[in-house]
């Protein structure tokens, strides 16, 4: 993976079981960076309310499903193949993968907003991780090695609205797992996998829960609420 140099080290040949230190330094000082972490099921809404945080409230977005086709899509990547099937089958890909992308396109981000040091100037570089963390190991790998999160904010929507939404969504995406089966195997996942992060961070009290079954405009409004509630203000 040439493009991917990460820290916590180098994406291994062969993706490792979760390895979690108390002793390691994040790459990333939460003095220097702000992390929110974005999750909900698929279709909940995630990149079309990301669109107005970022015009918003000034984040740098990061997809890790973005970040992970776009890995898949790159000639000679030696993940490509295996995120393929990882992505149709709607589990989730190991998290040395993940966690990389995600440290490195962070270093890239604020090697240019460091270019353009002086509209920056003082300011804490704001992330907003979308789709991500999707599993407990991720969630403590990441906190551990690249920043710790200020909070969560969970988009939380039947999966009704949301298998409406996929299939209509399915129609110009593109998408090889914008499928009814696919879907179905993604809101097992969501369910058994995902949704034990929101609880685990929920107990840390890290989560702001919106509802998220309204038009885009509703659900922006009660977002809204909930991050400037934990001290995010528009830019
Ligand atoms: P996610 O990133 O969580 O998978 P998206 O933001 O891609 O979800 O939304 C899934 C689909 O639903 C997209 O086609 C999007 O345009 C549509 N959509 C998103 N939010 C709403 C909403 N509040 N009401 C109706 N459709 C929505
Ligand atoms: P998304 O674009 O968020 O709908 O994600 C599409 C697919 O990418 C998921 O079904 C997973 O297979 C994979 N994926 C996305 N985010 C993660 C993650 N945080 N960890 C592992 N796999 C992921």
């Amino acid at each position: 993976m040439a493009n991917v140099k990460a820290d916590p080290g180098s994406v291994p040949a062969e993706p490792s079981p979760p390895q979690t230190s108390q002793n390691t330094t994040p790459r990333f000082s939460s003095s220097a960076v702000s992390v929110v972490f974005l999750l909900g099921g698929p279709g909940s809404g995630k990149g079309t309310q990301s669109t107005n945080l970022v015009r918003d409230y000034g984040f740098i977005h990061l997809s890790a499903g973005d970040l992970l086709r776009a890995e898949q899509a790159r000639p000679g990547s030696q993940y490509g193949d295996l995120i393929k099937s990882y992505i149709r089958e709607g589990t989730i890909v190991p998290m040395e993968i993940t966690v990389a992308l995600l440290s490195n396109a962070m270093a890239d981000a604020l090697e240019k907003q460091s270019l353009s040091a002086s509209e920056s100037a003082g300011k804490k570089a704001r992330f907003l991780i979308d789709g991500f963390p999707r599993k407990l190991d991720q969630a403590v790998f990441f906190e551990d090695t690249v920043c710790l999160s200020e909070f969560t904010l969970f988009l939380n929507c039947p999966e009704d609205v949301m298998e409406t939404r996929l299939l209509k969504r399915g129609e110009t995406s593109g998408r090889d797992d914008d499928n009814a089966e696919s879907i179905r195997k993604r809101f097992r996942v969501f369910v058994d996998t995902s949704m034990p992060v929101v609880h685990a961070f929920e107990k840390q009290g890290k989560v702001v829960s919106v509802e998220a079954t309204g038009s885009v405009e509703e659900v922006y409004a009660h977002v809204k609420e909930g991050i400037e509630a934990r001290g995010i203000h528009p830019v």
